[in-house]
């Protein structure tokens, strides 16, 4: 997982500002279908030398300054617990106010990086009144212009001497990782412990703890399992379990970790942004998605209930076609027997590789039925294609026209390998390339 970098400070100091500026532009796949709200408090960065995750705490609901210092203090007590580094803002043309002096002090005394981002400095005349900021005995401090885009690159600069240093990747290994997500009381530790405690499921008594999430190794079909359980931590948080922000963090961790994630959804309550965003983030990392409705049991149901339901998960999750869906209750036992056999299908979907012959057969009849575009008056033509990479399935397809192809005609090359091989439940990749500029070297 990336390093977390968290920008707190009082609402209107212009975090988001920040936040947006530090971001530049991004293109996240998930925004290429119109109607998938996206949570825009958190994004993974990785324009500059090191990537990290930057995520603005604000939010605030408004609030009285008594009420206001408390949220502060929980917001950054957060940020201090889940953050590799932190920028407290303070706002430049405001100066200082008593909460932005007390939570000074209180992350004054935390061993963790801390800058101190003085925003609104927009000319010379508030570089005068930053002057005020140094009576918060700080030896450092950052004034940017977040609007305008003055001294943040320079602020970036020291965010990144200050991240640490990149972590290993996890070894590959047969095992299969699943992560468990959802919104706290959607049913996680319920559906954990009905699952591990499933006849067939083998839990591994030497089940390991880790700061960020409960792994227990299980055993189903003799293959190998890990169970990376959100929910078991979030009990032992402090300060944070109160936030819903957490349980993100907590997703987005578990399932850098992970090549399986279920994501558990409150079958009475519906889909809910934040459910929308740690699966579009599934989808982002390529990891491979089982939707889990939960607490089906509390559902009146007719004999339309179910299509209906489906219908509406589908509209909702528009960016995974291809994510099984399974209607569960970790309370009665309903189907939740079936979750690990689909779990099993969708991780050797996830695992497969097509051979290039089979491949090319595929890209040749994709061709002839539907002529790709001109581009730029040429012709878009396809050489070859292979498969590159597995976990998740990866392809590389060469074109003469690599940069200029379009969505739509990638999007109906995907849909032309799943119809042939399947990959249930799994995101796959397409990469154009150029076959002439690459024999250029
Ligand atoms: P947040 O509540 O901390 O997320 O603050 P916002 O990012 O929403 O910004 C609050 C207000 O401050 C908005 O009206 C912004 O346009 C303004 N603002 C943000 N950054 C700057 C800046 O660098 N200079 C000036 N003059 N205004 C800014
Ligand atoms: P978590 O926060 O996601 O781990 O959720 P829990 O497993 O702690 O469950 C939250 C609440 O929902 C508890 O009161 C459970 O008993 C209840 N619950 C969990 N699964 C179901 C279900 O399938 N049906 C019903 N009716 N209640 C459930």
């Amino acid at each position: 997982m990336s390093p977390l970098v968290a920008i707190v400070g009082r609402p209107n100091v212009g975090k988001s500002t920040l936040f947006n500026r530090i971001l530049g532009q991004r293109k996240a796949i998930v925004e290429d279908f119109p109607g998938v709200t996206r949570d825009r408090n958190y994004a993974e960065v990785t324009k500059y030398a090191a990537p990290f995750i930057l995520m603005d705490t604000g939010g605030f609901e408004p609030a009285s300054e008594e009420r206001l210092l408390v949220q502060m203090r929980e917001q950054s007590q957060l940020a201090v617990e889940e953050a590799d580094v932190i920028l407290f803002v303070l706002d430049g043309r405001e100066g200082l106010t008593p909460s932005d002096e007390e939570v000074a002090t209180m992350l004054r005394r935390v061993d963790k990086p801390v800058l101190y981002v003085v925003n609104k400095v927009d000319g010379p005349r508030q570089e005068e009144a930053m002057a005020e900021f140094y009576a918060l005995g700080l030896d450092e401090l950052h004034p940017v212009s977040a609007e305008h885009g003055l001294g943040v690159g320079d602020l970036v600069d020291a965010v990144l001497t200050h991240l640490p240093p990149p972590k290993a990747p996890e070894p590959e290994t047969e095992e299969v990782r699943l992560a468990v997500i959802g919104r706290p009381n959607v049913g996680k530790s319920s559906l954990v412990n009905r699952l591990l405690g499933y006849e067939r499921v083998v839990a591994n008594p030497l089940a390991g703890t880790t700061r960020d999430s409960v792994d227990t190794p299980f055993t189903y079909n003799q293959k190998r399992y890990v169970l990376i359980d959100t929910a078991g931590i979030r009990r032992k948080g402090k300060v944070s379990q109160k936030l819903e922000k957490f349980s993100v963090i907590q997703a987005l961790k578990a399932m850098d970790r992970s090549h399986v994630v279920l994501v558990v959804i409150d079958a009475e309550e519906g889909v809910t942004d934040q459910d929308l965003t740690v699966a579009g983030y599934a989808y982002e990392k390529g990891r491979a998605v089982i939707l889990v409705v939960n607490k089906w049991d509390k559902i009146e149901k007719d004999n339309k209930t179910l299509r209906q339901y489906t219908e509406k998960l589908r509209m909702s999750f528009k960016f995974l076609p291809f994510a099984p869906i399974l209607f569960v209750s970790a309370l009665t036992g309903q189907r939740v027997a079936k979750i690990m056999g689909e779990v099993e299908a969708v991780s050797a979907e996830f695992n497969r590789q097509v051979p290039t012959a089979a491949l090319n057969r595929i890209l040749e009849e994709a061709v002839r039925s539907h002529a790709p575009p001109m581009i730029q008056g040429t012709r878009l033509k396809f050489f070859y294609m292979t498969q590159t990479q597995v976990r998740p399935p990866t392809f590389v397809v060469f074109a003469n026209k690599a940069e200029g192809i379009h969505f739509s005609y990638e999007r109906y090359l995907q849909n032309k390998l799943r119809e042939a091989f399947g990959f249930e439940g799994v995101p796959i990749r397409l990469i154009f390339r150029d076959r002439e500029r690459k024999g250029q070297g």
